[in-house]
């Protein structure tokens, strides 16, 4: 049986407790909010932090406020069950809540949060062991070890960014408020990521999620494609996140997020330039497929052979413009 390190658990009851303890417990102190990454990783000895910061008490973190019109605001701690049947979130962001409930399974659901989703952390078949597997391979880059298995002359890790519900923010342009004892700032999700297997977050160890800022509802179509093994509860190994913005027939704007492809949500910029400007039509799309297959570098670090995946991205692409072309 695998069993938690040790550890000194705080439980603050609002925000500015929250960020003082954090303050004062320094960048090894780490939040927790479902637990459902957090301490199956620290039971994996991947996390060993000397104290955990709980947030199931801080009611703030679990209110939401807003409407389509002006834009929903998300409490980071709220459960994913909670973002799944919202009635607003449904409404106005039918993609977001389709990502939402196709994570995991439903009693993870339940204890999971839309916030601890966010940063959930990089994932790979080297890494997300337990500690004697990894023992056993010497270890590797991002925890405990020098080499990267998946990359061995790189000098980089190449873990991948697997959160289902950050393609389709990202996409939509959603933003997230981060707050701190010495201040806060609300930032687009897009800026939350860096294209780093290990050091994947913008956000610094003192700074608490608070609140996801959904956009005004625009006209835009969005949705999100999510290929995985077991339909049950898999992460994905190709996730699309796509929006588009229509001037009648014509696509006014678009974003495409590639996830599961990269260490950080990857927006196929040259398949938006594909279908900008023109009306949706099955040859703009099959353009549109090709130029996402380009930057999609998938590695063997996770389920699926890479070649198959790297070519899933053309057809999960291609899905998702159809499916928005009506
Ligand atoms: C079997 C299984 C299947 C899964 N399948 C999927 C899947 O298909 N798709 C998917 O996306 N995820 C999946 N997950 C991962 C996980 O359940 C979800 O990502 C969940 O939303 C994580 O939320 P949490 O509240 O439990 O995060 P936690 O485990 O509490 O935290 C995750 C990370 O975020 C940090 N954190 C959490 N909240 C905050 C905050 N407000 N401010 C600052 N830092 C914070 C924590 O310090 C930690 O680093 C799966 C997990 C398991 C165990
Ligand atoms: S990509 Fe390489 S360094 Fe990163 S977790 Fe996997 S094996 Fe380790």
């Amino acid at each position: 049986m695998m069993r938690l390190p040790k550890f000194r658990y705080l439980q603050p009851k609002s925000v500015r407790e929250a960020v003082k303890m954090v303050a004062d417990a320094g960048p090894t102190a780490m939040f927790v909010a479902g637990g459902t990454d957090l301490y199956p990783g620290m039971k994996r000895r991947q996390w060993t932090p000397p104290v955990v910061i709980g947030l199931s008490r801080i009611r703030e973190l679990r209110r939401k406020s807003g409407d389509a019109k002006s834009g929903i605001v998300l409490g980071a701690g709220m459960t994913l069950t909670d973002v799944e049947r919202d009635r607003k979130v449904r409404a106005a962001h039918p993609a977001l809540a389709r990502a939402v409930e196709l994570i995991s399974t439903p009693p993870l659901r339940n204890m999971g949060t839309i916030g601890g989703n966010v940063l959930l952390d990089t994932r790979c078949n080297y890494y997300n062991q337990n500690y004697e597997w990894r023992k056993g391979i010497n270890f590797c880059m991002k925890k405990d070890g020098a080499i990267c298995w998946v990359a061995p002359s790189s000098p980089r890790c190449w873990a991948v960014q697997s959160s289902d519900s950050v393609p389709v923010l990202v996409a939509i342009g959603a933003k997230a408020k981060l707050v701190s004892a010495s201040g806060e700032r609300v930032i687009q999700v897009a800026d939350l990521y860096k294209d780093d297997g290990i050091d994947y977050l913008r956000k610094r160890p003192d700074e608490l999620l608070t609140e996801l800022h959904l956009p005004a509802v625009n006209g835009y179509r969005a949705t999100y494609w999510k290929l995985r093994r077991r339909g049950s509860f898999d992460f994905p190994v190709i996730s699309v996140g796509a929006c588009l913005w229509f001037d009648g027939a014509v696509v006014k704007d678009a974003k495409i997020i590639l996830g599961a492809v990269g260490s950080y949500p990857i927006e196929a910029v040259d398949a938006q330039k594909a279908i900008i400007g023109k009306p949706l039509t099955p040859e703009s799309i099959a353009a549109a497929a090709e130029a996402a297959f380009r930057p999609a570098k998938p590695l063997d670090n996770t389920d699926f052979h890479m070649s198959w995946r790297k070519e899933m991205v053309r057809r999960y692409v291609a899905g998702a413009l159809g499916e928005l072309r009506g």
